[in-house]
């Protein structure tokens, strides 16, 4: 049987960042990537999720600065980002969290980024092969190593490979992970059910959009976000520019939402009264476009579909974890990574600064033999982070279209008051509104820290 030091189950942001700290620190690690076709790269490549922005401090999050990148991987600098209610909107150039990154945030072309990484971690040693799924892993926790490995994973081709340490980076789908996790839980708090994939999950769909000169020339250095329009916790439209003057118009919404379950549907700008159930993503976006630019240009020859771009015909359908971080069993010599882990925010999205910092600590550790403290120092880098975005989520969870117009109208006169920078105490507590959403967040986020925010706990694994 062939046997590594560490295997890393996926190839995305977390599985190659885990594999270059694994084989930097000298050990031996290999990649196993089932492989994605895209219109948009030549072979074989990981899911790359290309809605990718980059805000001004995710930089020193991700640790890796994008002057080391080649050409191709940085698309756009950005200097704001606008959230746009059904009547209100309000516009932001600055985070406000400390950064030393000179812009507001970047885009990037996600294939690139990945097919980067992968050189990357190759380059450091580590073997990366791809068109191989993972049907499943057999560990034997008193394992000894040499000829007995702690993990055996079985590939679909038949194929077994033994381990010492496993990183699991398989994404939100959590194919593996779930089933690895499930062996160290009791049935009644199995993985398989608590992180199951319709409730764990939202769905993400995008369309690559050719846009007229003169929009494309006002929003290029712009991500924009449209919330309360379209019902569902965390659901909500976004354009990103691309370049070439195309842009990634795509929302997230949650899988299975029920139109009848909904209040007050007739206040979301995007629900039609005829509406039997929830529209497609192709419709929300249809819509969106007609909202936004249909009286002045004809939105199908004017925002034509770019069919080469993207997975396929130029659109592209994903799953997005909206679950909260959990804990790893990393007794058993396992760490989970990225997507699969929860890292990813189901508020705003991003996900790739913490993918690649939570997997490049993952492969530290297992390169130097010992992964106890990975749940801690995951914490240490990317906790505030975490906590940040679990708040954020929590909060608007019971948002109508009115409490966020009635949000960005508070942001706006906080901005005005204050300057760009929105999540300080100052400009936060301007004026009795701004006070309280200030003092809510730090409630909330004061709740979570004290009772904790991870949904599940290192201390739930059973060996
Ligand atoms: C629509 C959308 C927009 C987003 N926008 C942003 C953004 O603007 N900025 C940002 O930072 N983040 C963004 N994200 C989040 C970002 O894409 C994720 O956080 C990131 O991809 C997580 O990286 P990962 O390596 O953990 O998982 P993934 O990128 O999902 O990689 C997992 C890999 O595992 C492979 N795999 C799965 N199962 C198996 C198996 N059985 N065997 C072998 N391989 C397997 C998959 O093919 C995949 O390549 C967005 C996500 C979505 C869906």
């Amino acid at each position: 049987m062939e046997r590594v030091d560490v295997a890393i189950v996926g190839g995305g942001p977390a599985g190659m960042a885990a594999a270059h700290a694994a084989a930097s620190d000298g050990a031996e690690a290999l990649v196993l990537e089932k492989g994605v076709p895209r219109a948009d790269r030549e072979t074989l490549g990981p899911d790359s999720t290309d809605a990718a922005g980059i805000l001004d401090y995710w930089v020193e999050i991700m640790d890796i600065h994008p002057e080391e990148f080649p050409d191709d991987v940085l698309v756009q600098h950005l200097d704001r980002a606008e959230f746009i209610g059904p009547t209100e909107s309000c516009t932001l150039t600055s985070t406000g969290i400390d950064a030393d990154y000179e812009h507001f945030g970047y885009t990037f072309n996600r294939a690139r980024f990945d097919d980067w990484l992968r050189e990357r971690a190759e380059a450091a040693g580590a073997t990366y092969r791809v068109g191989v799924r993972v049907r499943g892993v057999d560990s034997d926790p008193a394992a000894t190593g040499g000829d007995e490995p702690r993990h055996t994973i079985h590939t679909a081709d038949g194929d077994d490979i033994g381990a010492d340490f496993l990183v699991l980076a398989d994404g939100p789908q959590r194919t593996v992970t779930n089933a690895v996790l499930d062996d160290y839980l009791p049935d009644e708090t199995a993985a398989s059910k608590r992180l199951a994939a319709p409730t764990a999950n939202h769905i993400a769909y995008q369309e690559y959009r050719r846009f007229p000169e003169e929009v494309f020339a006002e929003l290029n250095t712009a991500i924009k976000f449209w919330w309360g329009h379209m019902p569902g916790h965390t659901a909500y439209p976004w354009v990103f520019p691309n370049d070439n003057r195309v842009c990634r118009v795509g929302l997230t919404m949650p899988i299975g939402l029920d139109l009848d379950a909904v209040d007050d549907r007739g206040d979301y700008p995007l629900i039609h009264p005829d509406d039997e159930s929830i529209p497609d993503g192709a419709t929300y976006i249809r819509r969106l476009l007609e909202r936004v630019w249909g009286d002045e240009y004809d939105i199908e020859t004017d925002f034509p579909l770019v069919e080469d771009r993207g997975k396929r015909d130029g659109t592209e359908t994903y799953s997005i974890s909206s679950t909260r971080p959990i804990e790893s069993p990393v007794d058993a010599g396992i760490a989970v990574a990225g997507g699969a882990m929860g890292t990813t925010s189901a508020f705003h999205e991003g996900g790739d600064h913490v993918a690649v910092r939570a997997g490049a600590i993952a492969g530290e550790l297992a390169a130097g033999g010992d992964l106890s403290a990975y749940n801690d120092r995951w914490k240490d880098a990317i906790g505030d982070e975490l906590l940040r975005n679990v708040t954020f989520a929590d909060l608007c969870r019971e948002y109508d279209p009115d409490d966020w117009d009635r949000t960005f109208a508070t942001v706006r006169e906080m901005l005005t008051a204050r300057g760009p920078t929105l999540f300080t105490p100052s400009a936060l507590k301007s004026g009795f509104a701004g006070a309280k959403v200030y003092y809510s967040y730090k409630k909330r986020k004061r709740q979570f820290k004290r009772n904790g925010y991870v949904q599940l706990t290192a201390d739930e694994y059973v060996y």
